[in-house]
């Protein structure tokens, strides 16, 4: 038996379906379902981040993403509005009746993220952040967890394990591409690591195309590549404006661009005998 003892797919009979809970319906990641999130990397202002939330849900994307608290290298670059930029996502849930995605960076933000948020993202560079993974395994809020930058696919469901094993089932991994040698991407995507998480394991994954590339003219085709190895969704960033961006602005899809993108996937799924929610 593996390490991962309840994330190993010998753990349960069929594969886990997280429900996350949306205003007047429930939108399901998981087995059978293609799920699409998108949104900004960071939310910036209120009227864009308003604007970018109804374009996304006339799409027909069913979770709004954007950073609040953002990890950047370098500590003089934009590091998200906080809790301030808050109650612009909570206007934004309100308005378009979609589900939250928002990334907890730190254990004392846990009981505020927990109220506010739908879903509790563990940013990258969190996957090995012990005290916080067990924190979230304490309650039973959904968590999108993202492969470490340099994490192999063992380290990465044992930090599931921490979670599923401290009670909270409700894990979602997320592939977000790998640290190589390889300069002219971001990150390289472990397409690979999608097929076989599915064998390994019974929990949803996603993956992220844009922070696996870092450039948004190849974040359709990845996305693509990764409904087609299995993935139950993906996460995009998107932006009215890349060029302005205050984070991520290379790998962000336009909003017609994101639109012709959900087209594609939409048509892949079918393909998949996936259900894409309305
Ligand atoms: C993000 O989703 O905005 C993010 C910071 O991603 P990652 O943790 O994968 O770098
Ligand atoms: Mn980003």
């Amino acid at each position: 038996m593996e390490d991962f003892k309840m994330a190993a797919r010998a753990a349960k009979l069929g594969n886990t379906l997280v429900e996350i809970p949306a205003p007047g319906r429930t939108i399901y990641v998981g087995e059978g379902y293609c799920t699409i999130i998108a949104g900004p990397c960071a939310v910036e202002s209120r009227e864009e981040y308003l604007a970018l939330a109804l374009r996304l849900k006339e799409m027909g994307v069913h979770m709004l993403r954007g950073g609040l608290f953002k990890p950047r290298t370098s500590p003089y670059t934009f590091r998200g509005l906080g809790r301030e930029g808050q109650s612009i996502m909570a206007e934004a849930r309100v308005l378009t009746g979609l589900p939250l995605v928002s990334e907890i960076m730190d254990v004392r933000d846990l009981d505020y993220m927990c109220e506010r948020v739908d879903i509790l993202q563990v940013g990258s560079r969190s996957m090995q952040n012990y005290p916080l993974l067990e924190e979230l395994s304490r309650i039973k809020k959904p968590i999108l967890l993202k492969r470490g930058l340099a994490a192999t696919i063992e380290e990465w469901l044992l930090a599931a394990e921490y979670i599923l094993a401290g009670g909270n089932p409700n894990v979602i991994l997320c592939e977000r591409g790998i640290r190589t040698f390889e300069p002219y991407t971001r990150n390289t995507i472990d397409i690979g690591a999608v097929a076989l998480v599915k064998i390994l394991s019974h929990l949803p994954v996603i993956v992220d195309p844009s922070h696996a590339t870092g450039r948004w003219d190849i974040v359709t085709p990845v996305a693509k590549a990764a409904i087609a190895a299995g993935a139950d969704g993906i996460m995009v960033e998107v932006h009215q404006q890349p060029d302005l961006a205050f984070s991520d602005g290379r790998q962000s899809l336009t909003p017609q661009n994101m639109a012709s993108l959900y087209e594609q996937i939409r048509t892949l799924a079918r393909l998949e005998k996936k259900v894409i929610q309305i």
